[in-house]
C-alpha cells in the first residue's frame, strides 16, 4: 500500500501542529509522499501565510517598503523551526524572495513561496526529499494544468524516491514561471501526486472530522458522512457544501483513488471516504444535504409551448447571449422556468427580457426573487420509496411553501426551491424527518 497525504494550513500553523502531522506520518510507513499547505491560521483571529504573501507583495509591486511585512512572514517560519528544534535557516531563500519581489516576480509566485518554505521545513523535519512543485507540476499557455505533461515527469520523479514532500498550490509554465492554482488548491497537488504515484489511498488532512450531513451552523452537531461518491460530493459542493476544492477529485477519479478526509486533532476518527462507488448504504436514505440563496427565476409562459420545436433554444440563448449561465431549467407542458444567480442577472434582466421576447415570443415573462435552492442528495434515493413524498410532508408540517422541485434523472438528487428567508427551516426539517428521527 502507497499512501498520498496532504495537510491543510491549520495542520501546519505551529510547531505544535506540525508534530502532530509527524506522528500521524511516522506512525504509518506507507505514508510516503507529503503534500504540504502553507502555514494557516493559529487561532481565529491569526491570518494565514498565504494572504500575509499577497499583502506583502502588493506593497513591494507598487514600489513601497515591505520590509515589516516580509519580517513577520519569516518570524512565523522561524518559530515554527525553533518549535521543532530543526538545525534549518531560511536566510537564503528569504534574501531570494525579497530580491524578486523588488524584481515583480508576481502574485503567483509571491503566493507560492508560502507552500514552498512549508515544505521545506517539512522535508526537513521528516529526512524526506524535498522536490519544488515548480519542476514536476505544469501549466500550459493558456494557463491550464498540463495533467499529461505533469502525471509524465511526476510519475518519473517519484519513481526515483520512495518519500518525498511536495509543496501544494504551485506548478510553473513551460519556462519556468511559477502559477499558482485557485484558493484552497493544494488539495489538487495532493491528488495530482496520488495519480502519479499510483497511491492506494489520497488522505486529506484538516481539522475536521469529515464531511458534515448538512451545515453545522444550521444544524447542531450533525454526523459525519462515512462513505461518500464522487458524485454525491459533486452536487453538494457545488451547492455549497465546502472542505474539499471542488477539482480536487478529477486527477484521482479518472485511476479509482478514494480519497479519505482525516482529522489531524483527532486523528483516530476514521472521517469520511470519498469513492467512485459503493454498495455501502448511506445510514439515513439521504447521504446530505446542501444550499445556497440568492437566485431568481425567470418563469416564461406560452400556449402550446410543447409542440413548438426550438423553443427551449431560443429562450436559453438569450441567456447566452447576455452571458448568464443558468442553474435549473424545470419545465410544464406550457412554462419554462430558467434559474439564476441574482447577483449576475439583476443588471442584465431588462435585456434578457426583451431578448427572449424578441427570440421566443412567449405570452408572459414573470421574475422572482430572493429564491434558496437545497439540494437533498443521496445514491440510496433510487431504491428508496416515497423519500420525495416524505420531503415534501415535512415541508408542508413546517408551513415551508416549495416553489420549485426539480429531481434529476439520475435520481441522485432532489433540488428544491424555496424563499431565502424559509432556507434555514427547510433545511431543518428535512434533516429532521430523514438524520435526526434515527439518532
Ligand atoms: N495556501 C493556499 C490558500 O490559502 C492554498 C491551500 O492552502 O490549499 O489558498
Amino acid at each position: 500500500m502507497k499512501k498520498v497525504v496532504k495537510f491543510g494550513g491549520s495542520s501546519l500553523a505551529s510547531a505544535e501542529q506540525f508534530k502532530k502531522v509527524g506522528d500521524i506520518i511516522r506512525s504509518d510507513a506507507e505514508r510516503q509522499y507529503v503534500v504540504p499547505s502553507a502555514p494557516g491560521k493559529r487561532h481565529s483571529a491569526d491570518t494565514k501565510v498565504t494572504d500575509l504573501l499577497y499583502a506583502c507583495y502588493a506593497k513591494a509591486e507598487s514600489g513601497k517598503d515591505f520590509k515589516a511585512e516580509l519580517k513577520e512572514i519569516k518570524e512565523r517560519y522561524e518559530e515554527i523551526i525553533k518549535g521543532l528544534k530543526l538545525d534549518l535557516s531560511l536566510n537564503e531563500q528569504f534574501k531570494t524572495i525579497e530580491k524578486d519581489f523588488k524584481e515583480k516576480a508576481g502574485d503567483n509566485y509571491a503566493a507560492s513561496r508560502g507552500e514552498f518554505l512549508n515544505g521545506i521545513i517539512m522535508a526537513s523535519y521528516l529526512g524526506y526529499e524535498f522536490i519544488d512543485a515548480a519542476e514536476v507540476i505544469f501549466f500550459d499557455e493558456a494557463g491550464e494544468f498540463d495533467s499529461e505533461k505533469t502525471n509524465r515527469v511526476l510519475s518519473e520523479r517519484l519513481s526515483k524516491t520512495e518519500r518525498a514532500v511536495i509543496p501544494g498550490f504551485y506548478g510553473a509554465y513551460a519556462d519556468g514561471r511559477v502559477k499558482t492554482f485557485s484558493r484552497g488548491g493544494s488539495d489538487i497537488t495532493g491528488s495530482i501526486v496520488s495519480r502519479a504515484a499510483k497511491a492506494d489511498v489520497y488522505e486529506n488532512w484538516t481539522d475536521v472530522s469529515g464531511f458534515l450531513v448538512a451545515d453545522p451552523r444550521i444544524i447542531d452537531t450533525p454526523p459525519v458522512i462515512d462513505t461518500i461518491t464522487y458524485r454525491e460530493l459533486r452536487e453538494l459542493s457545488y451547492m455549497g457544501a465546502t472542505v474539499l476544492h471542488e477539482d480536487a477529485i478529477f486527477p484521482v477519479r479518472r485511476e479509482g483513488i478514494p480519497i479519505n478526509i482525516r482529522n489531524t486533532n483527532m486523528p483516530e476518527d476514521r472521517g469520511t471516504w470519498i469513492v467512485e462507488s459503493t454498495c455501502q448504504k448511506s445510514k439515513y436514505v439521504i447521504t446530505g444535504i446542501a444550499g445556497k440563496k440568492g437566485f431568481c427565476s425567470v418563469n416564461i409562459e406560452k400556449d402550446m409551448m410543447n409542440s413548438e420545436i426550438g423553443f427551449g433554444r431560443k429562450v436559453l440563448q438569450a441567456f447566452e447571449d447576455n452571458g448568464i449561465s443558468f442553474e435549473h431549467v424545470p419545465s410544464g407542458i406550457d412554462t419554462m422556468t430558467v434559474f439564476v444567480h441574482q447577483d449576475d442577472f439583476i443588471d442584465k434582466e431588462q435585456k434578457v427580457v426583451s431578448a427572449i421576447h424578441r427570440l421566443a415570443d412567449p405570452d408572459t415573462i414573470d421574475i422572482e426573487s430572493d429564491l434558496a435552492l437545497v439540494a437533498v442528495v443521496g445514491r440510496g434515493m433510487k431504491s428508496t420509496r416515497g423519500t420525495a413524498g416524505r420531503i415534501f410532508s415535512a415541508l408542508a408540517h413546517a408551513n415551508i411553501n416549495v416553489r420549485m422541485i426539480d429531481q434529476g434523472s439520475s435520481e441522485l438528487n432532489i433540488i428544491i426551491g424555496v424563499s431565502n428567508d424559509d432556507f434555514d427551516n427547510t433545511i431543518r426539517a428535512i434533516y429532521n424527518i430523514f438524520v435526526e428521527v434515527q439518532l
